[in-house]
């Protein structure tokens, strides 16, 4: 296939739901698979995937949606940032609107802080080479999709005469909270649909521990209906031959060994760290920080932070949502208190939460 409406077309949807059904008599029990990326969420709603399957097939969602897993801590930490006066907060459009402990960048923004936001951290850098008396904080947060061009900024920017550049660094790495939930005894999962954006950055490889250790198959897809369609079809076949192999649905854009130069850049730029995720805790080993021959761009260092938080917890279960122990309407503020325009937990807040793509598309 070529062209976008060939993954779209309802003839070959059609074809792969009816092999999905036939496959899946041979497993005589219900198998949760779970979507790891908010991108893929947002097709298996927008496209009613879940309406497609059968019954004993279930699709949860996971926690790869990159601002609902930034923890209230990281956002506290932000907005103290902001509260120095001569500094500029520099972000990407869906941070801002994420809670912290007691409030969001949106509306410390309003309050008269310097929060702008960026559609790439090069932006960030044009901003503190335009203001050489402010300090400019770039937040880094996402997974291995993002990290590769943040660790290449950070490169620049310290060969650069520009010196007052720096990151808050927030990146996550995808497969050591897919062993944290596979651990968790609570989330029951049989296999895994991989996110296609960072498998191209990272390969197959890393899921191969997975697989090895938990005895799950693990399918790489892309992101229209017909590549997510056939990556339940692959799993489904796997579990019912119990084959816990990982395959490359997303040939197009995902090599065995990912992208090595992507690969080298964040290796060269950042330290692998153990991480606070929202809902999930602390996960060993499954963050980014910035190795300390950088660390006159880390934000962490370079800059004075008074902390405030606050205990106060409202009733969002994003945390749940996250680990796919719940679905968005088992939360009593879905679609009342809480909806895309007043959002009240992160999953709804950003694009690719699946509180947003609940409310959106339905279950
Ligand atoms: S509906 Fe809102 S409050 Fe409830 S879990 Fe989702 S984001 Fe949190």
């Amino acid at each position: 296939m070529k062209y976008i409406n060939e993954y779209r077309k309802p003839s070959t949807i059609k074809k792969i739901a009816k092999e999905i059904h036939i496959a899946a008599e041979q497993i005589p029990h219900t198998v949760n698979l779970m979507e790891v990326c908010g991108t893929h969420t947002m097709t298996i709603g927008r496209f009613g995937i879940r309406q497609l399957l059968p019954q004993n097939i279930k699709l949860i969602s996971g926690p790869g949606c990159p601002v609902c897993v930034a923890p209230d801590e990281y956002i506290d930490t932000a907005i103290a940032l902001s509260d120095n006066t001569d500094t500029i907060i520099a972000t990407f459009g869906d941070m801002v609107r994420v809670p912290g402990s007691f409030s969001s960048l949106e509306k410390e923004q309003a309050k008269g802080k310097d929060i702008r936001i960026v559609y790439s951290p090069l932006e960030a850098l044009d901003i503190a080479k335009g203001n050489p008396l402010k300090k400019v904080v770039f937040l880094g947060v996402g997974f291995e999709t993002t990290a590769p061009t943040v660790a290449l900024v950070i490169k620049k920017a310290s060969v650069s005469e520009i010196k007052n550049f720096l990151v808050l660094a927030g990146h996550k790495l995808i497969t050591p909270a897919m062993e944290a939930l596979l651990e968790d005894r609570e989330v029951k999962i049989d296999g895994f649909i991989c996110p296609g954006h960072v498998s191209a950055v990272i390969g197959a490889v890393p899921y191969k521990h997975l697989t090895n250790l938990f005895c799950v198959p693990c399918v790489i897809a892309g992101f229209e209906p017909v590549d997510i369609l056939e990556a339940i079809l692959l799993l489904i076949k796997n579990l019912s031959i119990n084959s816990n192999s990982v395959e490359i649905q997303y040939k197009r854009a995902v090599k065995e060994d990912g992208n090595r130069k992507a690969q080298e850049a964040m290796e060269e730029v950042f330290d692998v760290v153990d991480s606070e995720w929202r809902g999930l805790g602390m996960i060993r080993e499954s963050g980014l920080a910035i190795k300390k021959k950088y660390r006159d761009i880390d934000a962490k260092y370079g800059l004075p932070v008074k902390l405030r938080r606050s205990k106060s917890r409202s009733e969002c279960i994003c945390g749940d949502i996250l680990k796919g122990k719940k679905i968005p309407p088992a939360c009593k503020l879905f679609g009342k208190a809480c909806t895309p325009e007043n959002p009240i937990g992160p999953c709804m807040v950003s694009s690719e939460g699946s509180c947003a793509a609940y409310y959106k598309y339905g279950g």
